[in-house]
């Protein structure tokens, strides 16, 4: 479902992805941890297409993302297309990215409406399931800034479903989250993985990585260190700097 293959993207001077492959079948939850710094966000934009490869490939759904080939060459995809495929990925951030002057149901409705153009009484009907499968339907009406942080991100992951995409990234959904909301969260997240949502899930929640994941890949300084299901990399890690860093986040 997802490929990458030999990422590699730097920022000036500074190498953040040095050649990653990552494979994401379909209906699997891919975790994916590491330190600060070691790349993790920008290897989920470069999924989207947020940000450009400087070499290697993405593909989503048999498409490779942001260009076209041709021969040997690549052209990058005109913008319209990227939108396209866009729809096709879901992106939940750290920070929700909620529209603060639309309601919750029209954050819902709002993409795809506009991006997918699809009739209004059918994406009505859509959201109103997606924000009872959320747990919101009561604040359908409210405006996003009248709802905890919580509420909010199962507003933002409503949303990312709305479109229907064929995987959701998720980049640390429940950091910017007091400890008593972690939990409403992580509970939508793991429902999603139960019914064979395509994920990749970057969190430094290590118990919901444990129960959750098929497969967990430990970054370090722009590499995948290692990777494996949660048994092999979690209780029987190879690298040491995996030991050391879950044995800081443990
Ligand atoms: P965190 O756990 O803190 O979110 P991360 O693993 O997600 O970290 P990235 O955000 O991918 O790390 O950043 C990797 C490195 O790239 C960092 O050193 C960061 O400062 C740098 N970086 C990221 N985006 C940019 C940018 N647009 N321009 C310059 N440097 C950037
Ligand atoms: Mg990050």
């Amino acid at each position: 479902m997802v490929e990458l293959r030999g990422v590699r993207k730097s920022f000036g001077p500074l190498e953040v992805l040095r050649g990653v492959d990552l494979r994401v079948a379909p209906g699997e939850v891919t975790v994916i941890l590491g330190p600060s710094g070691s790349g993790k966000s920008t290897l989920l934009r470069t999924v989207n297409h947020l940000e450009k490869v400087d070499s290697g490939s993405v593909s989503v759904d048999g498409e490779l993302v942001g260009y076209r080939r041709s021969g040997d060459r690549l052209y990058e995809l005109p913008e319209r297309e990227i939108l396209r495929q866009r729809t096709k990925i879901g992106f939940v951030f750290q920070n929700f990215n909620l529209f603060p002057h639309l309601t919750v149901h029209q954050n819902v409705t709002e993409a795809p409406l506009s991006a997918q153009r699809r009739p209004r009484a059918e994406v009505d009907a859509l959201a109103t399931r997606l924000l009872e499968r959320v747990g919101l339907s009561d604040k359908a009406h409210s405006y996003p800034r009248k709802l905890s942080g919580g509420q909010q991100q199962r507003v933002a992951i409503a949303r990312a479903l709305a479109l229907e995409p064929k995987v959701i990234l998720f980049d640390e959904p429940t950091s910017a989250l007091d400890p008593e909301l972690v939990g409403e969260v992580l509970d939508v997240v793991k429902g999603l993985a139960g019914s064979g949502t395509t994920m990749i899930v970057v969190t430094h929640e290590v118990g919901f990585a444990r129960e959750v994941a098929d497969t967990v890949v430990f970054m370090d300084e722009g590499r995948i260190v290692e990777r494996g299901t949660p048994a092999e990399v979690l209780d029987a890690p190879r690298h040491e700097r995996t030991r050391l860093f879950l044995s800081k986040v443990l």
